[in-house]
């Protein structure tokens, strides 16, 4: 069968989308590919139909453990028996069951973390891996949005895996993240397909505010005006769960929140009542959307604005994936730009806790020492691999103690570079979507009529009937009051 063949017979799908085809060539003639394509119009077709063109087996790498299982059931659904996915979600004995067997997958995905099992890349070892695929591979970079040491082994376990052809699948990584890519998965002689990041059926505003209060306001507005269903991000946990709260509390109904300090099941069950449409807005931190593949998403809004340009587009870009038009607001107020740089400096280590990690972690088990340091999940993680990557070549405690201060200086200053060029962005008075793909190494050359708020956009559009509900009960009030009539007069 060929290509075109197995697109109709397999995926039920008439023709390949922008991109698509050039992808899944590149790697079926044995290059290694980086293909940026924006969210939502099919990356994953790019390494499951090459899958059955190739012997052997895919090893697909994927960040979230949600997005993953979602990934998974959808292939179930349709067909593919032999798919598994190997996370911190799966039951040991159906774990170690999958391990044994492991060789009758066609499509094994993975996460990050179980990529520090030993046992684990063994097995991968013993298979003919002949495609190995690493989604959302933005969060590799070094400097990127979603720093995970884990990633950094990537580059390793492909020549423990026999240097298989290599994908890398983005919707946004600029030159540098690409470069930072191609770096780390060792891809020397690869092709690049990389598409406009540019979704002209989402409209761009930013909304400013005098205060808080304010911008609380202007949100259950928007969300009591806004076509549904839609998303509203915010970077604290707290203040996610305290909006649901406020906002049910004016009336808002099939509003629900999503954070990653919830429960993995509540997580699921959430995400699941969202795609099915049982609720209409979701209040969430960027835990959620990554991978969501919710068709009609009419908006996307920001509490709280994301700090960076790549992490904005990858948040907007879940609207509007049916191609109708959808909208992303981002609400501002003055002092806003602090939180997120407050954000950036806690994230890491403080001197303290890289003195105290580095005198003891030799000597003492790592949660312990994690306990007695209180380390967040990311300081605990970027220390341990430091540490260990340090201490291959063989540094000194006191040189260490330096380097990891100077790597940890080097990231927050390249945080806040990022975060710099977000804020300019948001005070800038020039068209939006240019702005935006000026910084993707792009130019806006076909204005789309709904632009940005700057260009100026109808608000109207993306409004529901708003008396919608209210001439309803109008309507059912003057059939009571008939029956009334009848029965009294
Ligand atoms: P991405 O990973 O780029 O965000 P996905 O691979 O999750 O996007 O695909 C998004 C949606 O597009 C899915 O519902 C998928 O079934 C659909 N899709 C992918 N390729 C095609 C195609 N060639 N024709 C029609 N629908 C497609
Ligand atoms: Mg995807």
């Amino acid at each position: 069968m060929n290509m075109n063949e197995i697109l109709k017979s397999r995926f039920g799908y008439e023709k390949f989308r922008t991109g698509q085809k050039e992808i899944i060539q590149s790697v079926l003639s044995n290059h290694d590919t980086i293909a940026m394509l924006p969210t939502g119009t099919g990356k994953s077709l790019c390494y499951q139909l090459p899958g059955y063109l190739m012997e052997g087996n895919v090893l697909i790498v994927s960040p979230l453990l949600s997005l993953m299982q979602d990934q998974v059931e959808q292939m179930k659904v349709n067909g593919e028996k032999r798919v598994i996915a190997l996370n911190s979600f799966l039951p040991f004995k159906e774990r170690q069951y999958a391990l044994r067997n492991l060789h009758y997958y066609k499509f094994i995905f993975i996460s990050p973390e179980m990529l520090w099992n030993e046992n684990i890349i063994k097995k991968l070892s013993t298979l003919s891996i002949s495609l190995y695929v690493i989604d959302e591979a933005h969060c590799i970079s070094q400097w990127g949005p979603d720093f995970r040491p884990d990633y950094m082994k990537l580059g390793r376990i492909k020549a423990d895996i026999g240097n298989p052809v290599t994908l890398a699948l983005t919707a946004t990584a600029t030159k540098e993240v690409r470069s930072d890519i191609k770096g780390v998965l060792h891809m020397t002689d690869s092709r690049e397909h990389i598409y406009s990041v540019d979704r002209k059926n989402i409209a761009i505003a930013v909304k400013k505010h005098e205060s808080q209060d304010e911008k609380l306001e202007s949100l259950l507005q928007l969300v009591s005006d806004l076509k549904g269903p839609g998303i509203v991000y915010f970077s604290s946990k707290r203040m996610v769960e305290e909006s649901v709260d406020w906002l049910k509390s004016k009336g808002i109904d099939k509003i629900s929140y999503y954070h990653g300090g919830m429960e993995q099941e509540k997580r699921i069950l959430i995400q699941q009542q969202f795609l099915s449409g049982q609720l209409d807005v979701i209040c969430a931190t960027s835990a959620f959307g990554m991978g969501v593949n919710k068709e009609n998403i009419k908006y996307v809004i920001h509490y709280h604005f994301p700090s960076s340009m790549e992490s904005y587009l990858q948040e907007i870009g879940r609207a509007g994936r049916d191609g109708k038009e959808a909208i992303s607001i981002i609400l501002y107020a003055e002092h806003d730009l602090n939180l997120p740089l407050h954000l950036i400096e806690q994230e890491l280590p403080t001197d303290a806790q890289v003195e105290g990690y580095l005198s003891s972690f030799t000597k003492m088990k790592a949660e312990e020492l994690s306990f007695q340091l209180q380390l967040t999940d990311i300081q605990q993680r970027f220390l341990q691999y430091y540490a260990s990557e340090l201490q291959k070549i063989k540094v000194s405690i006191k040189e260490m103690k330096k380097e990891i201060k100077q790597i940890r200086d080097n990231r927050i200053l390249h945080k806040k570079k990022k975060l710099s060029i977000m804020n300019t962005w948001l005070m800038t008075s020039t068209c939006r979507r240019e702005g935006i793909l000026r910084h993707f190494n792009e130019k806006l050359d076909d204005k789309p009529e709904q632009c940005c708020d700057i260009c100026g956009i109808s608000m109207k559009r993306y409004e529901s009937n708003r008396n919608n509900k209210e001439r309803n009960q109008e309507e059912w009030l003057s059939w009571e009051k008939r029956l009334e009539k009848i029965l009294l007069g």
